[in-house]
């Protein structure tokens, strides 16, 4: 085994700043030797936690509060690129970030799922979402400003990235609505395409 002073210094580079990339960069940090480096890339230079998206959309917490910046990694030795990952090349070990290359000795693909919302007629339109940041603060203007009328909460697809979400998301309108003393006057209704809640995790 070779020695750590003659062992070559490699970069691990992580495509994805979510809770996946983070957590991995969190990790290889701690157990790789300093000579190595740990580069994370994100699109967003912040760190936004999903879970608390739900928070967001009823009213109980801001944007700002479930939000951190990726450069506080940098005070534990992780590098932050903030920039678009527009191509990977694995012969070469090269990925393309904003058009300019960098290369990589070891890469971890984290880049989560995308929503397809042009995929149903109509949702992107008049449909709203709390599964992204920006949808979650649209929302909660509309749940604080309800005083009647319907509240559909739709899944378009049974497998869908967080199993409890709907149904956490029509609890904490009607407590909100409670709060605001107007649930009497607004109806609460989920329509899932899903046999029966939580089925994708094995409920
Ligand atoms: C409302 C809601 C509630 C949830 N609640 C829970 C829960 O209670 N418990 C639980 O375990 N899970 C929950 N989840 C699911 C959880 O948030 C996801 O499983 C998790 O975020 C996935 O992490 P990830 O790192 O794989 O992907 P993501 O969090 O999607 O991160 C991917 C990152 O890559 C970036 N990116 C993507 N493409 C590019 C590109 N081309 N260039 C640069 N950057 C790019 C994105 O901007 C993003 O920052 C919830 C999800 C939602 C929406």
């Amino acid at each position: 085994m070779r020695g750590r002073s003659h062992e070559s210094a490699q970069t691990v580079v992580i495509l994805g700043g979510g809770v996946g990339g983070v957590a991995t960069a969190n990790r290889l940090r701690r157990r790789l030797a300093p000579h190595h480096r740990v580069v994370l890339v994100n699109r967003e230079p912040d760190f936004s936690f999903a879970a608390s998206y739900l928070w967001v959309m009823a009213g109980t917490r801001t944007a700002h509060q479930v939000t951190r910046p990726l450069r506080r990694l940098e005070r534990r030795g992780i590098e932050v690129v903030v920039g678009e990952v527009d191509g990977i090349d694995p012969r070469r070990r090269v990925v393309s970030i904003g058009g300019r290359e960098m290369a990589a000795d070891h890469l971890v693909i984290a880049l989560g799922a995308d929503y397809a919302a042009d995929a149903i007629d109509g949702l992107s339109e008049h449909g709203e979402t709390f599964a992204t940041l920006a949808g979650a603060e649209a929302l909660a203007r509309r749940v604080t400003s309800l005083s009647r009328g319907r509240v559909l909460v739709v899944t378009a697809a049974p497998v869908y990235r967080c199993p409890a979400a709907p149904y956490e998301a029509a609890l904490l309108i009607d407590a909100a609505l409670h709060r605001a003393g107007v649930r009497s006057r607004v109806s609460i209704a989920v329509h899932s395409a899903e046999p029966a809640p939580m089925g994708v995790a094995g409920a």
